[in-house]
């Protein structure tokens, strides 16, 4: 059924390299990375916590969210939550419960989409958590006012203007996971700037969740101004702030 779907919207073929079959061929599949890594959006928003991604934001991997998002193409949800969990992971402690929050979608584009992808992948993520023994779940704590307009295109500023306050913890999310001492990780497809998971981070921490990271399948690759030409932001920071966890 998945695939019969795929079909219809790509001509069943492999996202990656177009190899009729599969959405995903097992040689682009076998490609995938296994680890996550600091990825540090340039400038980063003060305060972030650790942001961790297994994937640049380019070549099959973006393939995979594009059409995971925008087509709905069901059948790459697993390989994307598999490097949205070892994002995850790599904040997560085997017996501590981890507790994992999508970013809220706007109202309206989670209707216009026909489906809530960060939501799903995030679900899908705990799943495959729990069958390596973490004590993982998600829990949609967060809301998103509608305030934003779509961030496609704004620069870093602009976003972080676009999206002070836009999101909150109503009560009675906060109540589901109430007196249960957890590592709370907010989860996204991709991380650019980073001001979308700062705001999840933001609302969490209004409510007196500690936050403990940030997880992505993907991060764009930033690249500093050009004095210093070079230097891309992804990896381990180079200079300082170098977290071991
Ligand atoms: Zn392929």
């Amino acid at each position: 059924m998945r695939d019969v779907f795929a079909d219809l919207v790509l001509g069943g073929s492999c996202v990656g390299c177009e190899r009729p079959g599969r959405p995903l061929c097992r040689g682009c599949a076998s490609g995938l990375p296994a680890a996550a890594h600091p990825a540090w959006p340039s400038p980063t928003p003060a305060g972030l916590v650790v942001p961790w991604s297994a994937a640049a934001y380019e070549g099959v991997v973006r393939s995979m969210v594009v059409a995971h998002k925008e087509h709905r193409v069901l059948a790459l949800r697993r390989p994307l939550a598999r490097l949205l969990a070892t994002g995850v992971a790599a904040v997560a402690t085997r017996g501590v419960p981890v507790i994992l929050v999508p970013v809220p979608s706007r109202p309206g584009s989670a209707r216009a989409r026909g489906h809530d992808p960060t939501g799903a992948l995030t679900g899908e993520a705990a799943r495959l958590l729990r069958r390596q023994g973490y004590d993982a779940r998600r829990a949609r704590l967060l809301v998103s006012r509608g305030a934003v307009v779509d961030q496609a295109g704004l620069d870093a500023t602009a976003r972080a203007v676009n999206l002070a306050g836009s999101m909150f913890c109503p009560t009675n999310r906060l109540r589901r996971i109430a007196g249960r001492p957890a590592h709370v990780v907010v989860c996204d497809d991709v991380l650019t700037t980073g001001a979308t998971a700062r705001e999840a981070q933001r609302a969490l921490e209004t409510v007196g969740l500690h936050v403990a990271g940030i997880a992505t399948a993907a991060a764009t690759r930033r690249r500093s101004p050009p004095r210093s030409a070079g230097r891309e932001c992804w990896g381990p920071p180079l200079s300082s702030g170098l977290d071991t966890k």
